[in-house]
């Protein structure tokens, strides 16, 4: 706890910065509280798998069990496992991008060839989903950007519009040029995002719903990430989305 004592503010200077020394005192306490809730998510997030793994593994070591249910269990802990280590991956990430050191190198590249590449990597999941998957982009034009960065920031939105789609629908992904600016747009058919709830899922660990992860997966660190990555580029990333009809996510670098 910050004990500042110092004058009421007044007018004289002295006042003045005893107004800027309580308002700082004011923003180490907010943040020193931000970090607890965060640490406090981040521990309830890792011990809840945890449990679970913990649980199975205790269910596939009995001796009474076919061999078709043992695999059945041992695949459940092989699929929280692969969670886990998601989740600390990208809390490795968020950890190292709060870091001044963090930096983008951007290069020029072409907005064809980046599309070709990001459709092959990610074409056999929309395949197994039975999604298609519709790329739109009209001209070849130069991206300035960090291509591997650019690359995880698309995949990510890709990723999430592909996990909230039924089968049978339609994500777009649109490059264009407008002025100087690169706009990448995501845009899916799936189950949208509650209105009171857009301003929220660029937060850390947040999700629409909990029960959202079980079903789906996913951690909530993605969008925050997304975040950081369009923000250390100097861009801009907008969402609308109507629930139970689709979500559209713009990107502006
Ligand atoms: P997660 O790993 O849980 O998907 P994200 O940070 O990527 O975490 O997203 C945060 C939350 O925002 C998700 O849990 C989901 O509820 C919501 N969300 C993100 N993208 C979409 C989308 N395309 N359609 C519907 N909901 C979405």
């Amino acid at each position: 706890k910050f004990d500042v004592s110092l004058p009421a503010g007044g007018n004289d200077e002295l006042g003045e910065l005893s107004i800027a020394i309580r308002k700082l005192a004011n923003d180490l306490e907010r943040m020193k509280k931000d970090r607890n809730e965060f640490l406090a998510s981040i521990s309830h997030e890792l011990s809840t798998p945890l449990t679970y793994l913990i649980g199975y593994l205790k269910v596939a070591m009995r001796d009474d069990l076919t061999e078709a249910e043992r695999n059945h269990y041992l695949m459940i802990i092989a699929e929280e496992s692969n969670r886990m280590k998601d989740l600390v991956k990208n809390l490795m990430e968020l950890a190292k991008m709060d870091e001044m050191t963090f930096v983008v190198s951007k290069e020029n590249f072409s907005s064809k060839k980046f599309v070709k590449d990001i459709f092959r990597l990610v074409e056999p999941s929309f395949a197994l989903k039975n999604v298609d998957l519709n790329l739109i982009c009209k001209d070849d034009f130069s991206i300035h950007a960090d291509p591997v960065r650019l690359e995880q920031i698309v995949l990510n939105l890709l990723d999430n519009a592909l996990k909230y789609s039924k089968e049978n629908t339609t994500v777009t992904l649109e490059i264009s040029k407008e002025q100087s600016h690169t706009v990448i747009s995501v845009v899916d058919e799936g189950i949208g995002i509650p209105e009171e709830q857009i301003d929220l899922i660029f937060e850390k660990l947040f999700r629409v719903e909990k029960s959202r992860s079980r079903t789906f997966g996913g951690s909530g660190l993605g969008l925050a990430i997304v975040k950081e990555l369009v923000e250390a580029h100097g861009g801009t990333i907008e969402v609308k989305s109507e629930f139970g009809k689709g979500s559209r996510f713009t990107i502006k670098i």
